[in-house]
Order: C-alpha cells, then structure tokens, then sequence
C-alpha cells in the first residue's frame, strides 16, 4: 500500500524538480534583462513596430479590398446601365425598322391620316422612352409625325438629316444632343435610319426621339453614394445625362480631362482621379454602350467607398496603438524595474562579501575566490599564488594606541594591500582580525615576492614617514606561496604553506617577507600549522 503521505512528498519533490529549474531560468533571463535595460527597452519597441506595421499593412490591405469591392459594385452599376440604354436603343430601332417598312405598303398614303398616324405610330410612340417619332422627305420636311403633324417642321439643319442624306451605309444613327423645335426646346436626341426609294436614291429619314429626362431618370435609379455621380457621356464629349445634374458653377468637365481619350477608345476601364469640377476625389468606371456613341459612366467617391473602412480603422487602429504603448511602455517600465532590482541584488551580494571595517572581501569570498582559482589551476598550465599578510605584534599596539586607533591602523593596512594587489583578477581579503590574504593568480614566486615586499615597505614607510596622520607606525610580516599544477595536493596544502612562510616571517624577527619552499606534493605530509595565525 502507498503511504499517502509518501506520494504527497514524492509528488512535491516532482513538481519541484520541474519548478526549481524553471525559476532559475526566469531568474537568469530577469538578471539578463536587469543588466540590459536599454536593450530589453529597445526589443520592445522594436516588437510594438512590428506589431504596429503588421496593423499598418493590415489597414492598408483592406482599404485596397474597398477600393476593389467599390470598383466591382461600379462595374455592376455601369453593366446594369448600358444593359438599360442597349435595350431602348435596340427597340427603338426595331421601331423604325418596322415603321420604315409599313411606310412601303400599298395604300398607306391613302389612308386618312389620323389612321395612318395610329398604325405608323401608335404602338411606338406609347413606349415611355419615346417623346417624339416621325418620317421626313428627302428635303428634311417632317412629313409625318406622331406627335405634330399639323405643322410641316424643317430638319434639314440636323445631323442626322445630313448623315443619312450624304451616306446610304450609316444603319441606325444615334444624333446629338438637340433642342427639340416641336417641343419648346426640350433638350433630346434622335435614332434616326435612312428611306431608301425603290431606285436606292435618298427619300428622307425615319426617327424616334428621346428626350434627356428619360437618361436622367435612369440614373436617377442608381444608388453610388451621397458623393458619387453616374453619367451618360457622348464619345464627342457632350454629356448626355449626369446625376446630380451640373450646376451652372459647376460645369461639366470630364469631356476636358485627360483620360477621356482613353475612355473613348476603350470599351471599359477604371482610374481614380479628382473630379476637375468639385475636387472630389473619385473611382471611375466607364463602360461602352455596344453600337452608340455613348459612354456610361459611374463614379463613387473615394470618402463613400472608404466609408466603412475609416470607422473600422479608427477603432482597430486606436486600440491596437494604445495597446502597442501599453506594451512598450510595460517593457521599458518592466527593463528598469528590473535594473533596480539587479542592482539591488548586486549591493546585497556586495553586501555579504565586504568587510565591513576595512572594504576589502571578507572571508565568505575570499573562501568561494580560493576554489575558484585552485580549481582554474588544476585546468591549466599556471600558477596561483597567495599571501598571507599579518600585523606585527598587534596585540601591544592596541594596548598602547587604543582600539579605535588599531581600527584606523587595520584600515591603512587594507589600502596598503588593495594598492598593490591591482590586476582585475587579484584578490585582497580580510582574514580576520589582523590578517589579511591577497589572492595572484597568474603569479609566480617572484611575482609574488615583490607584491608582498611592496605591500611590507609601504606599511613601514607610510607609518614611519606620518603620510597617515595620526596613525603610529606599526609593520606586517607576510608569508608567500606559490602553488603551479601539480605542485601541491590540495589548496589546504597551499594555504598551509603560505602559512608556515608567514610563521618563518614572524620568527625571523618580524617585519619581512618570506617565501614558502616546499617540495612539489610533499605538503601533504606537513606538519599541523603554527599557532601564531588566528
Ligand atoms: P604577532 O606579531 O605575533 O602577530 O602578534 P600580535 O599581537 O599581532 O598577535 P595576536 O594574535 O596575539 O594579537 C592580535 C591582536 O589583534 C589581538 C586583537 O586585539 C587585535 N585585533 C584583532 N581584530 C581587531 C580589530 O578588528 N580591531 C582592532 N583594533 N584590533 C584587532
Ligand atoms: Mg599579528
Ligand atoms: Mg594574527
């Protein structure tokens, strides 16, 4: 049977096997950004850029996805329209068709014209387009008419009259745009087809006439947009019709531009341009009306086509700005919080390796130094050396100078060391009490000779010399060891070694320095250390 309690500590010990390492991790990766603040700040603005240029590209991808649904709603309008103008072109010329060939029948001229006028007309003339039909001879008089045959009108001057008169090949003839005589001027267009006498000669024209409301009521159906315009042009570049209509200051202008050759020789097309009469910015589609001059025209403007649009990119821009500063400025928040805290930890730990009376090491990272640099020397071919500094006969300068003056005297002796104990990886610590080590790696015995020498005569002359005011003179013995790979069998051994030299130092009469000989490994078998340390 499983001890419950068993399983409870095993699957404590689980998770904090997974745990323990993961926190480290995150512990590393806080110190990392702690010592980089500027760059963790840097990576996270360069991160909000990127997200922002991403919202950017988005935004700018489907602004381009409107301007493309509102050309193809523009295409559609613009096919419903020439569909519209195609079908009342094809029946008005079916009309004239069938009124051309009902003029040839036999007896039609005999009849009595208002019955003449209804079969010649009357089914025409009551389709809603249709505003005026009628048949001239081949001197332009109107010689028959649906809507005024009392009066004998003249239409030589029209073009249509001339077109037909001066060519047997035109077909169906669209006319410009005219202001109707029989009709107080309405402005109106005529499809018009020659007639033909049996011998081929001229015998005038047939013709239906529309009047421009009938197109103007035609785009008057067709929605695009508070600011958008339809038009129905002529490839001359009169406009046919045009909604809203153009104002007397606001001539019509699109015949003048310069992609209306373009629109004239293609059969569909689309650009965006500024309309030369408002300003406004718009999307042109233009398509042909197949066998007319006309050319339909449908231009949303650019502000209603991007409508939609604009809202949706003031919000997801908005939020996605205000959550991009959030973000940056969390990270730079985040980056300096954690600077503080790295330098926190930094004090603290300086903190706990520090003596606190002389601002050397203590004995913590003295001990933690020592590993560190055996160990380096167990890995390559160098040497690691080490002195063992103490202050001669202390114990009688306390007595006679009291012990705040053997503070200022430890004090002076810790500067001594720390000025000669200069490379990056040396190490002066406090011992304790009036002993002091200096870590050289790196050192051989000469080396470290004549640091521990410099140390000595600096102690003796700054004291004998009163370059401390105050301080008394007092001397340090120093003992040196120097360990190379393989030259001793441990760091104890060493540490034991630099010792018996300070010993040797004490016993030759102080205030000197001396170097531990040893033989390589024989520091195993020594004998316990003197009792003058500690
Ligand atoms: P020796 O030359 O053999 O080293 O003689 P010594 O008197 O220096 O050695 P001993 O070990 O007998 O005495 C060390 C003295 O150092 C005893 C103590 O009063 C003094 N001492 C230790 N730590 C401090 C300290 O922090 N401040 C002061 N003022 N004195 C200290
Ligand atoms: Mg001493
Ligand atoms: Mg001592």
């Amino acid at each position: 049977m499983i001890c419950p309690k068993k399983k409870q500590t095993r699957g404590l010990r689980l998770a904090q096997d997974h745990v323990m390492p993961l926190r480290s991790s995150a512990h590393r990766l806080a110190t990392l950004a702690g010592h980089h603040p500027f760059v963790v700040g840097a990576l996270g603005t360069l991160l909000t850029l990127v997200v922002l240029s991403i919202s950017v590209l988005t935004l700018w991808a489907d602004r381009e996805t409107a301007i493309e649904h509102a050309h193809d709603m523009s295409k559609n309008v613009a096919a419903v329209l020439v569909s519209h103008i195609s079908r009342t072109v094809e029946s008005a010329d079916q009309s004239l068709r069938m009124l051309i060939a009902t003029l040839d029948k036999p007896g039609m001229r005999a009849l009595d014209t208002e019955v003449r006028h209804d079969l010649l007309f009357g089914q025409t003339a009551s389709a809603r387009y249709v505003t005026g039909m009628g048949v001239t001879d081949d001197k332009g008089q109107l010689a028959d008419g649906c809507c005024s045959a009392t009066h004998r009108w003249d239409f030589s001057d029209r073009d249509y009259f001339k077109v037909h008169r001066d060519s047997a090949n035109v077909g169906l003839y669209v006319s410009a745009v005219y202001r109707a005589r029989s009709r107080a001027g309405v402005e109106a267009i005529a499809l018009s087809r020659r007639i033909n006498r049996p011998d081929g000669t001229f015998g005038g024209t047939a013709l239906v006439a529309i009047d421009l409301e009938y197109f103007r009521q035609l785009l008057d159906k067709l929605d695009v947009g508070p600011h958008g315009i339809t038009a129905i042009v002529r490839v001359d570049g009169t406009l046919v019709a045009r909604n809203p209509p153009p104002s007397a200051a606001r001539a019509f202008t699109l015949s003048k531009s310069q992609v209306f050759p373009r629109m004239v020789n293609q059969e569909s097309g689309f650009y965006v341009a500024p309309s030369a009469s408002d300003g406004v910015l718009r999307l042109y589609t233009f398509q042909r009306v197949p066998g007319t001059p006309f050319i339909a025209v449908v231009a949303p403007a650019m502000t209603d086509a991007l409508a939609a649009w604009r809202r949706l990119s003031w919000v997801v821009g908005l939020s996605s700005l205000s959550v991009s500063l959030a973000f940056c400025g969390g990270v730079w928040l985040l980056a300096f919080a954690l600077r503080g805290r790295v330098q926190a930890e930094h004090h603290l730990r300086e903190l706990t390796q520090t003596d606190p009376l002389t601002g050397l090491k203590n004995r913590r990272a003295l001990d933690v130094t020592l590993e560190n640099e055996w160990d380096r020397l167990q890995r390559r071919d160098s040497c690691l050396s080490i002195l063992f500094v103490d202050a001669d006969n202390f114990k009688r300068y306390n007595d006679a100078h009291g012990h705040a003056q053997g503070d200022i005297a430890l004090q002076h002796l810790a500067n001594c060391i720390a000025k000669h104990a200069r490379r990056r990886s040396d190490l002066a610590a406090r011992y304790g009490g009036e002993e002091f080590v200096v870590v050289l790696p790196d050192t051989d015995e000469a080396g470290a000779m004549q640091i521990a020498e410099a140390i000595r005569a600096e102690v003796e002359g700054s004291s004998a010399t009163q370059r401390s005011p105050g301080l008394a003179p007092f001397t340090v013995s120093v003992g040196c060891a120097t360990a190379r790979q393989s030259s001793f069998a441990s760091l104890d051994a060493l540490t034991r070694a630099a010792d018996v030299a300070l010993y040797e130092a004490k016993r030759s009469g102080r205030n000197r320095v001396t170097c531990a000989s040893v033989e390589p490994r024989a520091q195993t078998d020594h004998p316990e250390p003197p009792a003058h340390v500690g």
